[in-house]
């Protein structure tokens, strides 16, 4: 299956079970925003759920928050991204297309020879290491990368364009009643550092995290929910001590890759990239990408964020955000390490893995099959009861054996169909186990539990169902 198609695949799989809509689609959709369906929704509660444990459950010194979406206008003053937040961005005269700057490059060095690409792209980062805008537009004339919708070269001047949403709060439209749509669930944390330090007696090293929506004007929003102008972040920002940045900036690295190896992903589908531009609060910055179907992309950023945002904040607010640090009686403003991944493109990622179309053809049958083989943790539903016919008493065991389970996992059940179809509902959508009862089950109280992954069958006893499926499901052991 070439990637291309694999994409769409992906996306049309979405749609067709359930898992992600285009927002308004009866009204032609809204660009660049995703509406989660009933399985989307709980994929998505299984991931954030996963990620929200690994960080605060399992570390002792990482506390959770839940902080809103509108802050004090002036937080992104402080935070920079009123001035800086911005992409440069630059416009096809003929077409009126927009384009940021670097994706345009990009995707023309894409189609170069390896060494050529390689090198337009460093002369690219070069200069929009100094916000070189003038040179960058002369990069992009030298090498005549023109328009894809025109196929022209006539281009306006590079700008800076701000990607913040503002709406008005109260019922004066003034410029001083103007809030935002945070772009980042960060800086919730950064002002609420203080209140979690000293109503929780935090120690330096300590952590806090939050999932959350944030939202971005993105100009070129593609990729389905790769790159969204709603999304949600799952960020941890992690107070250390001044000088000790480096060594929590590897810690990190390496936690967070582990992380993502435990989804049962190989390494070779993940690589670290290392920013050379690095953002305005970063001295050391880089990304972790994951080979998706339109290439390696970044799922999730790790940036050491010095003490820029407490500093702005303690500056612009004018209250003393320092600590304490009872080990050397020193008051100091923490460093801070920051860990922030992409709900949805976790999700995605989650579904390029999982989606395989496999051939199942025998030398008399042709056969195939679509399975999305999630983790078992990971799947929207976990079990599928199915009794072999809807009569004779099979439907009331499978309900007995529902209402057994369904405090602990989410289930499913199914009497219609032939048990093969059923099966291959199940695969469809990742779960990853299926009870067929049937007339032995009255007999010797067993059923048969079919796996998802190897297709293989076996027979257990129906009371051992439950514990069988909670074991393959626990996040950590
Ligand atoms: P990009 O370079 O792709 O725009 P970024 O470097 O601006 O991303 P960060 O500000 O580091 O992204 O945000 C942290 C994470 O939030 C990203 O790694 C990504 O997973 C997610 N994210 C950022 N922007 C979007 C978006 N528009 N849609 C979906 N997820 C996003």
């Amino acid at each position: 299956m070439a990637n291309d198609n694999k994409l769409q695949n992906i996306i049309a799989h979405c749609k067709e079970y359930g898992f992600v809509f285009q927002s308004s689609e009866i009204y032609d959709g809204l660009s660049a925003v995703y509406d989660y369906g009933q399985l989307g929704a709980e994929l998505k509660k299984n991931i954030r759920d996963y990620w929200w444990r690994s960080m605060t459950q399992m570390q002792e010194n990482i506390v959770g928050i839940d902080a809103a979406i509108f802050m004090h206008p002036t937080v992104w003053k402080a935070s920079g991204h009123v001035d800086n937040f911005s992409d440069p961005m630059i416009d096809n005269k003929d077409s009126q297309k927009r384009y940021r700057v670097d994706h345009l490059i990009e995707g023309f060095a894409e189609t170069l020879d390896t060494d050529k690409g390689e090198a337009l792209l460093q002369q690219m980062d070069a200069l929009l290491a100094t916000n070189d805008f003038d040179g960058l537009k002369q990069l992009i004339e030298n090498n005549r990368i023109s328009c894809a919708v025109s196929n022209t070269c006539n281009w306006t001047e590079v700008r800076q364009f701000n990607l913040m949403f503002a709406t008005e709060m109260g019922s004066l439209s003034e410029e001083t009643n103007v809030v935002y749509l945070r772009p980042e669930t960060a800086q919730g944390i950064f002002v609420n550092f203080l209140n979690v330090q000293k109503s929780g007696r935090m120690k330096i090293p300590f952590g806090i995290a939050q999932t959350g929506k944030a939202f971005r004007n993105e100009i070129v929003a593609r990729g389905f929910i790769f790159r969204m102008r709603e999304f949600e972040q799952m960020e941890m920002q992690f107070f250390v001590k001044p000088g000790t940045q480096k060594e929590w900036y590897e810690y990190w690295k390496e936690t967070r890759m582990k992380w993502h190896l435990s989804l049962g992903i190989s390494p070779d589908r993940y690589r670290f990239h290392d920013h050379v531009k690095l953002a305005h609060y970063a001295d050391m910055a880089c990304d972790i990408e994951y080979d998706f179907p339109m290439g390696f992309k970044e799922v999730e950023g790790i940036h050491s964020r010095t003490d820029f945002d407490l500093k702005n904040h303690q500056q612009f607010s004018g209250k003393k955000l320092t600590y304490f640090d009872t080990d050397i009686n020193q008051h100091y403003i923490p460093y801070v390490v920051e860990t922030s991944i992409g709900l949805d493109r976790t999700i995605l990622m989650v579904l390029s893995e999982a989606y395989k179309e496999e051939d199942l053809s025998t030398e008399d049958k042709k056969d195939s099959r679509v399975v999305l083989g999630f983790p078992a943790m990971l799947a929207p539903i976990k079990l599928a009861v199915l009794p072999l016919t809807k009569k004779d008493g099979l439907p009331e065991i499978a309900r007995e054996l529902i209402d057994q389970c369904k405090p602990a996992f989410k289930c499913f059940y199914e009497e219609k169909d032939s048990i093969g179809k059923r099966y291959r509902r199940q695969d469809a959508i990742g779960t990853p186990f299926c009870i067929t009862i049937d007339h032995q089950t009255k007999e010797d109280q067993t059923v048969t539990i079919r796996y998802r992954d190897s297709m293989l069958q076996e027979r257990i006893s129906l009371s051992s169902v439950k514990q069988l499926v909670l074991d393959k499901i626990q996040m950590f052991s």
